[in-house]
């Protein structure tokens, strides 16, 4: 069997306020450990996930809000507790170093000049490359600025939204990927805030892309239970559209 490029755990698939399913987290491994957002749900469910202290290599971050970075100082302690001594890169948008150091100082104060290991901060926009994975990211229409991101190796790509409704640069941003992990908060009739699954089906089949298969994350809680077979597309879409369970494994390739 063919090694996948990359493979995705769901570390948690729920929404801002949904401590079921935990706050939306994915570990991307292949490359080099990568994990995209770290809510404040996210280390309880990770660190089972983690063999040693080194072996995350990477965070990205898509937007400050508390359910996509609040569990940072969280995970930077435990990495400590378990030994790391490796650097650890973030990446994310500008004010990215501020914000995270302001949490650590809020959360914990004096924690994060205290680490044992160093921690790189890496701002930036459109696009960079970490190990041998090509980032490339465009803003999505959220309450605060938000960038889905593609994560790509060896010609193979993975798109992360977020949270945040299509805007045409992060359409066309993850149309390129075969994987797409998209937040879908409702089924229909999408705020400036929030993607509907109606609308993602919309624009994916009408822009010819890569998309084999699209993942619906951080639906509205109780959503999943009550419609969710009400709104998955009757017809079928020239992609799979599926609603992940936490702890899924999926392949890229
Ligand atoms: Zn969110
Ligand atoms: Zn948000």
């Amino acid at each position: 069997m063919r090694t996948p490029s990359l493979t995705i755990k769901m570390i948690g698939v729920g929404e801002a306020f949904d401590p079921a399913l935990g706050t939306c987290s994915f570990l991307v491994k292949g490359g080099p450990t990568l994990l995209i957002d770290c809510g404040y749900g996210t280390p309880f469910f990770l660190f089972q996930e983690l063999s040693n202290g080194n072996e995350l290599e990477a965070v990205y971050l898509t937007h400050f809000h508390a359910d996509h970075y609040f569990g940072l100082p969280i995970l930077l302690g435990e990495l400590e507790d378990l030994g790391r001594t490796s650097p650890l890169t973030i990446l994310g948008q500008k004010g990215l170093a501020t914000k995270v150091i302001d949490l650590c100082e809020m959360a914990y104060p004096g924690m994060f000049k205290a680490l044992p290991y160093p921690v790189i901060f890496e701002e930036f926009t459109d696009s960079t490359s970490f190990r041998d994975l090509t980032l490339r990211t465009a803003l999505s229409s959220h309450s605060v600025p938000n960038y889905a991101i593609s994560v790509e190796r060896n010609g193979v790509k993975a798109g992360f939204s977020g949270d945040g409704a299509l805007t045409p640069a992060s359409k066309q941003l993850l149309s390129e990927c075969s994987v797409v992990l998209h937040e879908c908060f409702v089924p229909r009739n999408a705020s400036t805030n929030h993607a509907a699954a109606a609308d993602l089906f919309q624009a994916f089949q009408d822009t010819p892309g890569s998309i084999k298969r699209l993942y619906l994350v951080h639906l509205q809680k109780g959503l999943r239970t009550k419609e969710s077979a009400s709104f998955l597309p009757a017809e079928p879409l020239p992609f799979e559209v599926a609603i992940p369970n936490q702890g899924e494994v999926i392949s890229v390739e």
